[in-house]
């Protein structure tokens, strides 16, 4: 099962002193990793078994479907965390943001502050 938190991350920049953010973060527990891997690689390794069958797309579809399952759902099951919104005072600009940060990204993470456009690292602390 998925957990919702916060956390507070240490947010810095390029010579300029860090800051706290504050993060909410999902937290994927095994099984639900394991249900996530699943849903990327079921129905790659469907579309395989389907090529299976075309002459000459054979060739390349199996092979292809099934590097691609493999390494789509190895992603997914290694992700132990994900960002879903970061808010907080960016170390550059010093002004309060709301970070955007990519669906599938973990920590530490590299933003684009949307105020001055200063890459921020966030880590935690
Ligand atoms: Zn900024």
């Amino acid at each position: 099962m998925a957990t919702a938190i916060e956390k507070v991350l240490r947010a810095s920049t390029y010579a300029k002193p860090p800051t706290s953010i504050t993060a909410r973060l999902t937290e994927y527990e095994r099984s639900e990793r394991l249900r996530r891997a699943s849903g990327i690689f079921l129905p790659l390794f469907g579309a395989a078994l389907v090529s299976l069958f075309i002459p000459v797309w054979h060739l390349v579809g199996v092979p292809g479907f099934l590097i691609v399952a493999f390494v789509l759902a190895r992603g997914r099951f290694g992700q132990a965390t994900a960002v879903d919104s970061v808010e907080g005072t960016c170390p550059s600009c010093e002004e309060l943001q709301c970070f955007a940060p990519p669906s599938s990204s973990e920590l530490p993470v590299t933003l684009r502050c949307p105020g001055c456009s200063a890459f921020v690292k966030l880590e935690p602390q």
